[in-house]
């Protein structure tokens, strides 16, 4: 018997599928393999194609274009069935508002609700089956994929586009009603690594170097202006995590962020001469930077395939939104994809306030949303 995307949200809400960066294990909870084998078994019962898990935590499944569509372009659709570590994820208690025509869903205030990604697993789901009901719309073969550990970073470790087979794709991940993003973050991590010279505090004039005050020196040669809680929108940053040191060696952490790809590389430009210049200062080599590429931004994929993001936006405005576009201040899984081979901008749940205890979603841009993919697909 089918659902309505409503059950289908409380249902896979149900799941404790909260991942672990602790755990070893592909997914890195029981509870995630659970929901997928349940989405498995629902996909199977709608007719799905090519229902497929494997060991790894990735179900897949196929869409097949109707007959005299063969040739149109294979389009996907990504969720996460993850839920994030930072906050309770079991026992989930659905409590509904009616607000303007509308139903809004939270959590009792004591869990996440799970909207990220469990309002994008249902609305794929949603979608999935109405498409597979009326073969009479007419659309090419879609590919669906749901993913494991997206919270904890491993969400498309060992994903195989070339094998998922899609031209491009789409994650269902983003937050309010309209929200449509295809650029993200440049990122590095940057571990600075300070020598010092420690020598008795009693004859330490002239000889000693703190390799603790040689840090706050680095540190301080750093924009004040340039950090997460300085910037915002299109304004990159140096985000110092770690500190810690004696006076015979330091070791600092740093995220390295930005949306325009010069920038981001003057960024590590500068990190470097500062270690240059205090090497200068202090003589030899007292301090070094290590920086390795994290992620880069889809733009410079998704910008390659206009069409794309052309598709979502008629999509939405044909399902009654208004695209809204913003730049992701962090990376997707679908920026990893993109450079992948795989296009991937994200598309709105109608979810807020992800990975919070007042985590809520709207049930009138769940629908919009369900909309907007089968409009994708049909277009
Ligand atoms: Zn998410």
């Amino acid at each position: 018997m089918s659902m309505t995307l409503f059950e289908r949200f409380l249902r896979y809400v149900a799941f404790d599928t909260r991942s672990d960066p602790d755990s070893a294990e592909c997914p890195s909870t029981p509870g995630q393999s659970a929901l997928l084998r349940e989405l498995a078994e629902e996909l199977r019962g709608m007719g799905a194609a090519e229902v497929a898990m494997d060991t790894r935590g990735y179900l897949t499944a196929t869409i097949p274009a109707t007959a005299g569509y063969e040739g149109e372009p294979v389009i996907g659709f990504l969720a996460h069935v993850d839920t994030s570590p930072d906050a309770p994820g079991a026992n989930v208690k659905p409590q509904l508002r009616e607000h303007g025509g509308d139903t809004v869903i939270t959590s009792d205030g004591t869990t996440l609700l799970g909207a990220d990604d469990k309002a994008g697993v249902a609305i794929i789901m949603a979608a999935t089956e109405y498409l597979l009901a009326h073969q009479g719309i007419g659309y090419g073969k879609v590919r669906i994929a749901f993913t494991s550990d997206e919270e904890i970073g491993r969400g498309v470790d060992d994903f195989d586009a070339a094998a998922f087979g899609a031209d491009f794709a789409y994650t269902v991940d983003g937050g309010a009603e309209g929200e449509l993003e295809y650029e993200n973050f440049n990122a590095a991590g940057a571990i600075v690594t300070i020598h010092g010279r420690s020598i008795h505090p009693g004859e330490a004039k002239g000889r000693m170097i703190n390799a603790l005050r040689v840090a706050r020196e680095f540190d301080a040669a750093l924009p004040a202006a340039e950090r997460p809680e300085t910037t915002e929108g299109y304004e990159g940053f140096f985000h110092l995590t770690r500190l810690d040191g004696t006076v015979a060696g330091a070791r600092m952490e740093y995220l390295v962020r930005d949306h325009d790809r010069g920038r981001f590389e003057a960024r590590k430009a500068t990190l470097a001469a500062i270690a240059a210049r205090l090497n200068d200062k202090y003589g030899g080599e007292r301090v070094s930077v290590e920086l390795e590429d994290q992620y880069f931004n889809m733009r410079e994929v998704v910008g390659r395939h206009p069409e794309v993001v052309e598709r979502a936006e008629k999509a939405m405005r044909a399902a009654g939104v208004i695209p809204i576009v913003k730049p992701i201040r962090g990376g997707t899984d679908g920026a990893r994809l993109s450079y992948m081979g795989l296009p991937c901008p994200n598309l709105f749940t109608g979810g807020e306030n992800f990975h919070s205890l007042s985590e809520s979603v709207s049930l009138a841009a769940m629908r919009k949303a369900a909309l907007t993919i089968i409009n994708i697909v049909k277009s």
